[in-house]
């Protein structure tokens, strides 16, 4: 492992996040629906691509270190799919990624999945897992075979659980709740999507 991916784990990828804002605090609304205090906004990290590389090649290292066989990479839109293309660049191999189709995730653009063909599913940050299944239902569903699950981010604090090896190079255990059950709700305040226009400073 390099020094540079070794940059990329644990207490420095924590602190390089603090460092370029992509770790915010407030009372946010988060794609899987729930709310949470806070948020962390991976494409200010993957907005230099240096880092962008450096992490990919880390989450690359990390799938051979446990000598998972990789065919491809696959990952959602829209989070997944600048680390999904450097994981996919740092192993060699093809990069798709699914998208929003009606009510759930397809396979577009013409990219298909040979038959039995290992992927490894590829997200920005994992929180709920949903998504991660998804993509690896279309996989599965076009023919490929689900190898591996990965993140640069795991925000369930190790809850997430896949039937394949997940690797993810920074576990958090930050606070998420229902929206019946937020206490910040709960005090008269109002969730907001992050990511959707800048958050006002302080
Ligand atoms: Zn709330």
């Amino acid at each position: 492992m390099s020094d540079e991916e070794r940059a990329m784990k644990g207490d420095r990828l924590l602190a390089e996040l603090e460092a370029c804002g992509a770790l915010k605090r407030g009372h946010f609304l988060l794609s899987s629906g729930l709310h949470s205090p806070a948020y962390v906004q991976c494409a200010l990290l993957l907005a230099e691509p240096r880092r962008a590389r450096a992490a990919g090649e880390a989450i690359a290292a990390d799938l051979a270190a446990r000598s998972v066989e990789v065919d491809s990479v696959l990952s959602p839109a829209l989070g997944g799919v600048v680390i999904g293309h450097e994981v996919a660049a740092a192993l060699g191999v093809p990069f798709r990624f699914v998208e929003r189709e009606g009510g759930g995730m397809a396979l577009r653009r013409g990219f298909a999945l040979a038959p039995g063909e290992r992927f490894v599913v590829v997200e920005d940050v994992v929180t709920t897992g949903k998504s991660t299944l998804e993509s690896a239902a279309v996989g599965e569903a076009a023919g490929g075979r689900l190898v591996a699950a990965a993140a640069i981010l795991d925000r369930s604090g190790g809850r997430s659980r896949f039937e394949v090896p997940f690797a993810a190079l920074l576990s958090l255990d930050l606070p998420t709740w229902a929206a019946e059950t937020c206490p910040l709700c709960a005090e008269g305040g109002v969730a907001v999507k992050p990511g959707s226009r800048p958050q006002p400073k302080g």
